[in-house]
């Protein structure tokens, strides 16, 4: 990770480390990096977007870089738009599911995929440097606004098509997949009940889909008789699922579903995922003709193995997917469509989650200071050895062990001061004494860093 940029680009809170100079650094590197071009840009529904976004344009601006404003904007559409308006680059205000008191700044390459953190670093590198190009007057960029939501529900409409009409109930979070998402699925030809869709940035419920932030969509999908529930996060670039008995599909499930869809939908192919996911999904996917792949977590590592191995879906078990034959952005927005398109094809979810292995997953999120997270990380490498009796560690992105019948995966988080345990097992019983034993050894661990 680098100096400002974590695992999803920029992510602090307002005003304190995140500030209108450092946004303004931001926008000066961005464009001494491109030298010359277009840059589209888009903010989500947090209070403080427009001064993060208008200090990014005028850094952008000044050295001579055009700019496409699309306003308040999803993250997917934003990658939608680079597209569109061939543009060398695009830039989201966004902190995804943070808290409201936060805002980011993430950047997207000409194809829709994320900035690396090789380009970060470059990005990090100028900005410390203070050697922005200095556009003479008479060479400032231009800026102009445009809105390219029909032209996105156009598009999608192209890919996605439904033979019957369903009920959604759509819960966009407060978040900016409200400008985007009902319409598409209201296109599509479904009726759409709409929840939290006003986007002020004052949150009703926690932006990270979960079944506990999702229990009004659930309670809503039951009492509407609805065919399924869809959730977005701030920005809209994941999705959670309620089915149509207005039960949250676990991740993994809908993980599976999804790329078994794919599957069908574009013949035998890769599916990408990261070190997180659990055995399930290379279990479901093998007889449809699917070889899974593991990568790093965070989109960027999923589109660049996408890209490299040209696999058919890209999935994250936080709800992120990537659709490589739309964009190499991940859309929560576009992931809706495709829901009710396997719905139409396959029927209802509550059905077809029967058909998917289940093993028990168990999450956790231990507090730990950014400043000890390097640390602990050691001590739990150098003490997982006493504690588990494991056959296999992958160190790709935090450490992996693993048994044939169970995996558990240590990991600091990128955005947050917390550690994560994720793990999986066969058993119920099996999975809480592994966490039982995860949880103190992390602990002792942060202790101890
Ligand atoms: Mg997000």
């Amino acid at each position: 990770m680098g100096k400002y940029f974590g695992t999803s680009g920029i992510r602090e809170i307002f005003n304190e480390k995140l500030t209108p100079d450092l946004a303004l650094s931001v926008g000066k590197a961005l464009g001494t990096y491109l030298d010359g071009g277009t840059v589209v840009i888009g903010k989500d529904t947090r209070t403080s977007g427009d001064v993060i976004k208008s200090a990014v344009i005028s850094g952008l601006l000044s050295t001579g870089v055009d700019v496409i404003d699309i306003g308040m904007a999803p993250t997917p559409l934003t990658g939608f738009a680079i597209k569109l308006y061939g543009a060398d680059a695009g830039v989201t205000i966004t902190a995804s599911h943070n808290p409201p008191e936060y805002n980011g700044i993430k950047v997207w390459q000409a194809n829709g995929m994320a900035y690396t953190p090789e380009m970060e670093i470059e990005l990090e590198a100028i900005m410390d440097s203070g050697n922005f190009k200095k556009a003479p007057w008479n060479e400032i960029g231009t800026l102009r606004r445009a809105d390219p939501r029909e032209e996105y529900i156009n598009e999608a409409l192209k890919f996605v098509k439904l033979e019957n009409s369903y009920t959604v109930v759509l819960d966009s979070g407060n978040g900016a997949g409200s400008i985007v998402s009902p319409y598409l699925q209201r296109e599509m030809g479904n009726r759409v009940i709409s929840l939290n869709s006003h986007p002020s940035g004052f949150f009703v419920r926690e932006l990270e889909p979960n079944a506990k932030s999702l229990s009004a969509l659930a309670k809503t999908v039951k009492a509407m008789k609805a065919d399924v529930g869809i959730a977005h996060d701030g920005d809209a670039d994941r999705i959670g699922v309620v089915d149509d008995e207005g039960n949250f599909v676990e991740y993994e499930v809908m993980l599976s579903l999804i790329s078994g869809y794919m599957l069908r939908k574009f013949g035998k192919g890769k599916i990408v995922t990261t070190v997180d996911a659990g055995f399930a999904l290379d279990d479901y996917v093998k007889p449809l003709g699917g070889e899974v792949i593991r990568t790093r977590v965070g989109d960027v590592a999923v589109a660049e193995e996408l890209a490299r191995y040209g696999g058919i879906f890209g999935g994250e078990p936080s709800g992120t997917w990537i659709i490589p034959q739309w964009n190499l952005t991940p859309d929560g927005i576009f992931a809706g469509a495709l829901v009710l398109e396997m719905i139409d094809r396959l029927g209802p979810i509550s059905e077809l989650a029967k058909e998917v292995p289940r093993y028990v997953t168990l999450r956790a999120k231990i507090p730990c200071p950014n400043e000890k997270k390097a640390k602990a990380m050691e001590i739990i490498a150098r003490e997982a050895l006493k504690t588990f009796d494991y056959e296999g560690l992958i160190d790709i992105d935090g450490i992996r062990i693993e048994n044939s019948d169970w995996w558990i995966l240590f990991r600091p988080s990128g955005t947050e001061p917390i550690m994560r345990i994720t793990l999986e097992a066969h058993t119920e019983e099996k999975a809480k004494e592994l966490m039982e034993k995860a949880k103190r050894l992390v602990k002792k661990a942060i202790s101890e860093a």
